[in-house]
């Protein structure tokens, strides 16, 4: 049985409410930070437990905190990015329904450890029900003097706001998540400067995801050392995992970052193998923006050795033979699942969450989406493949955010591993149809021009 240091207390009835998450051994580590340890000393156990960011950039917390500028008589902000909006990751969602004080207490520790005194968690507007968990969760706190002011006696004071965002994707990038806090619209800025010199209302601040933050809970509680032997390498400590697809049982996992995939998809501790006895196709293993894998790389790297579930496992082989650890949203797809059409969903998915502040982007996922729908539709060219593999190309890199690369790296794998399925529904027009059981909704509204698609 793998080691549980976030979900350890999660079967626990009522844990969500003050009293049960106390005397269940909930705020011993802020306890403990106040007791006898120093901002400085906090953020060194994060540095020493290895922990990187589970938000699906995997950068090391402890080292971006150490970059937040504090100059005299500027406040610094912390913010908590709950704007879970990846398709295929939902493990943020469980940690804030479930466990909202494991939460609060880890932004209690990182807000301290950070010298900031008001603390902001975005959430994402489709999570309709959870901003109410969380501040009756805050309430609790305020009255048992875990939060407000002088907090157990310190002389610390904190303030925990909740804001609730709209609906947009692009609001998960932390530019556009200040932006959309500061009450404008969620655009990304170009960077530098970045926020940890001027962030919310120009001042220092560090946005981390929700399951880093609940993560310094168990690392103070015992030790960034003991934290960073649970795993392997520069992958350490546990990792949330939301599983999704044709498996067995979905959910959300806590693995300790020195489990195999092929462990993970079959054993009955996790997915408990692929659904309806059918075989592994391919998988999605860190949230829609990552490359997805064909069965065979998925289990093997391309040395032929068991590819981990570790930041550095699933990226064995860069992008040519890997993927990415990413968001840990993980999608699987059985013998019966057509890539072509799951790539239309995702191209649809980012053409429409643009922000449309970049070229390459706003127009490249736009041409994506009707080149994929050309061919999932029966009326692709075998021309069509290489615009496609050429569009994803001009977009990767020429952009001001991620989003574009994560618009493009879908397509660019999916061509990469199954070429031959997107020439089969180029040669079989009429199968194709009939396998596209009654997707009139993705009929294009704006079909490609004649004269364009006479040209490509
Ligand atoms: Fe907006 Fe896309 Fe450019 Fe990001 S890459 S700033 S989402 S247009």
């Amino acid at each position: 049985m793998a080691r549980k240091l976030l979900l350890d207390k999660a079967h626990i009835e009522n844990i969500r409410y003050y009293d049960v998450y106390r005397a269940n051994g909930g705020y011993a580590a802020a306890e403990k930070v106040f007791k006898g340890m120093s901002p400085e000393q906090v953020v060194e156990e994060v540095k020493k437990s290895g922990l990187r960011g589970r938000g699906g950039a995997g950068f090391p917390t402890g080292l971006k905190w150490s970059f937040l500028a504090k100059p005299e008589g500027v406040p610094r902000y912390l913010v908590c990015n709950a704007d879970e909006s990846e398709p295929g990751t939902f493990k943020d969602r469980y940690l804030m329904e479930f466990l909202p004080h494991l939460l609060i207490e880890g932004l209690l520790i990182s807000s301290f450890a950070l010298g900031a005194h008001r603390t902001y968690i975005y959430i994402r507007g489709e999570y309709a029900w959870i901003p109410d968990i969380l501040e009756e969760a805050i309430e609790e706190a305020k009255r048992n003097n875990w939060l407000g002011k002088n907090i157990q006696g310190t002389g610390y004071d904190l303030e925990i706001y909740v804001q609730r965002g709209a609906g947009a994707y692009i609001c998960g990038e932390e530019t556009a998540l200040i932006e959309s806090l500061e009450g404008k619209r969620g655009n990304p800025r170009i960077k530098p400067p970045f926020p940890a010199v001027k962030g919310l209302w120009e001042s220092p601040t560090v946005v981390n995801n929700v399951e880093t933050l609940a993560a310094v809970v168990p690392i103070i509680n015992i030790g960034g050392e003991e934290y960073a032997k649970i795993g392997i390498g520069k992958s350490t400590g546990t990792k949330l995992i939301s599983a999704c697809g044709n498996i067995n049982k979905p959910g959300v996992y806590e693995i300790g970052m020195d489990i195999s995939v092929e462990e993970f998809i079959y054993s009955d501790e996790y997915c408990g193998g692929i659904a309806n006895g059918k075989r592994l196709k391919a998988c999605i293993p860190g949230g829609s923006s990552v490359p997805i894998l064909p069965a065979n790389l998925l289990l093997k790297t391309a040395k032929g050795e068991p590819r981990m579930m570790t930041y550095e496992g699933l990226n064995d082989g860069g992008f040519v033979t890997g993927s990415m650890l990413g968001s840990g949203g993980f999608i699987v797809l059985d013998e019966d699942q057509c890539v072509v059409r799951n790539t239309l969903t995702l191209a649809r998915f980012y053409h429409h969450e643009s922000c449309g502040q970049c070229s390459p982007c706003r127009e490249g996922t736009g041409w994506m989406k009707r080149v994929l729908n050309n061919i999932e539709n029966g009326k692709g060219k075998m021309s069509d493949i290489d615009l496609l593999w050429d569009i994803q190309r001009k977009i990767e890199g020429n952009t001001i955010c991620p989003l574009g690369d994560a618009a493009a790296w879908p397509i660019a794998a999916a061509i990469r591993h199954f070429r031959d399925e997107f020439e089969w529904h180029v040669l079989n027009p009429e199968e194709c149809l009939k396998r596209n059981y009654g997707l009139a909704h993705y009929a294009d509204p704006l079909p490609v021009p004649a004269a364009v698609a006479a040209a490509v």
